[in-house]
């Protein structure tokens, strides 16, 4: 049977953002999907299951699975809840590559499983590499498999880099829309509301990129997610404000070249390009009308205003627990934020404070999973 022979992936996250549009590429690319993973959304994912017809589906909790289970009785698919499910969807055999589009340091040990299993990884949860990107470059090297970035900038960064040859990169531009918030100062930052953070001018993304993208915490985390994807060290990475979204990223070479990646905002094409690579296929994303742009401009990040950016950087470098205490206190801190218990300026000193008190010397996923724990504690029980 035809059917049989397609190519397949499993997408963690299918009901999230980034997962949801995962599965329109894969239909759009003809790949078959033989797992989806979720969270709580039982209704989606019923939607999802029906939609592609996956041999195995994974929810974040046993009760979740169960729900599931019973809505999808008429099918001949398997259903399983807990952390061991989304690591049996992230090794389940005969897919090839498998999109981890999770959300947050939940998702790294599922991408380790992934890895472990020599899948190939199309990388959208870059939590993963900021709580213990050392230790997974080195298993995806151990492995001999590839991992592939699905985060629009570090996918034009991908893509740039074939400009030229490793040793002739100088560094590589980082670009950054600036959120809502661009031009605020503290004083008005200290005011924002939950509603006012969750409304991206560029892109429609999860509620906790979303604030991510906002405080530019997600910037920091794309520092560290560039240094270790690319073997780079943290000067060597300039973030850059480009309010219009367009170009997603570009490489300085040795000889003052520098080239780009631009499209419209979609994740679209990432997606796919991780897909694809080292191919290219159909047009899936739009397409980019360099007239409509009209002008396109660059500015210096406001690090004062915005100062997880400043906070992410200085950690970059640094070996130990550090960016995993900031990345968890900063997801514990953007939780108690979207709750309305803490102010938009808060979630800096959240995480400023817990890597204060909790940074040290880690190498060992349980030293860093642990590393992980804490910081949470840390930032609900001061609030
Ligand atoms: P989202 O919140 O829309 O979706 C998250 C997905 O993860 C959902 O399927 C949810 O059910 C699942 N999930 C959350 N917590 C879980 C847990 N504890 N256990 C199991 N499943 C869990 O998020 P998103 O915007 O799609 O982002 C996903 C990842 O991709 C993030 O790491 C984000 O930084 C990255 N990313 C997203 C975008 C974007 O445009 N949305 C762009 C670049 C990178
Ligand atoms: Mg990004």
């Amino acid at each position: 049977m035809l059917d049989d022979m397609k190519e397949e992936i499993v997408i963690l996250g299918s009901t999230g953002s980034i997962g949801r549009q995962s599965i329109e590429v894969a239909e759009a690319l003809g790949l078959g999907v033989a797992a989806l993973t979720g969270g709580r959304n039982v209704a989606l994912m019923e939607e999802q299951a029906r939609r592609v017809r996956p041999r195995f589906v994974a929810m974040a909790s046993e009760q979740a699975a169960a729900d599931l289970r019973v809505r999808l009785s008429d099918l001949a698919l398997t259903v399983a809840g807990g952390e061991a499910a989304l690591e049996a969807a992230a090794e389940l055999s005969g897919a090839k590559t498998v999109i981890t589009a999770i959300s947050g340091a939940a998702g790294l040990r599922p991408t380790l499983a992934a890895i472990a299993a020599g899948k190939r990884i199309a990388l959208a949860n870059k939590e993963t590499l900021v709580c213990a990107g050392a230790l997974v470059m080195e298993r995806v090297r151990e492995m001999g498999t590839e991992l592939i970035p699905v985060d629009s900038e570090h996918s034009a960064i991908f893509q740039s880099l074939r400009g030229g040859e490793k040793g002739e990169v100088r560094r590589i531009l980082l670009t950054c829309s600036g959120g809502p918030f661009r031009g605020w100062d503290r004083e008005r930052l200290e005011k924002v509301t939950a509603k006012e953070a969750l409304r991206h001018p560029n892109w429609s993304m999860g509620p906790k990129i979303t604030v991510d993208s906002a405080t530019l915490m997600n910037k920091g985390l794309e520092v560290i997610e560039a240094m270790h994807l690319f073997s780079l060290r943290p000067e060597q990475i300039r973030v850059l404000v480009h309010p219009q979204s367009i170009v997603h990223s570009a490489v300085e070479f040795c000889d003052n070249a520098v080239i780009a990646q631009m499209g419209l905002p979609s994740m679209k094409l990432p997606i796919e390009f991780a897909l694809t690579w080292p191919k290219r296929s159909v047009p899936v994303a739009p397409p980019l009308d360099l007239v409509s742009v009209g002008s396109i401009s660059f500015e210096e990040p406001d690090r004062e205003a915005f100062p997880c950016l400043a906070l992410a950087e200085s950690l970059a470098g640094r070996r130990g627990n550090y960016a995993a205490v900031m990345n968890a206190a900063n997801e514990a801190a953007v939780g108690l934020f979207l709750e309305g218990k803490i102010g938009f300026l808060q979630i800096h000193a959240c995480c400023r404070d817990a890597v204060e008190h909790l940074g040290g010397p880690a190498e060992s996923l349980e030293e860093l999973l642990e590393a992980d724990r804490a910081a949470r504690r840390f930032v609900l029980e001061r609030h």
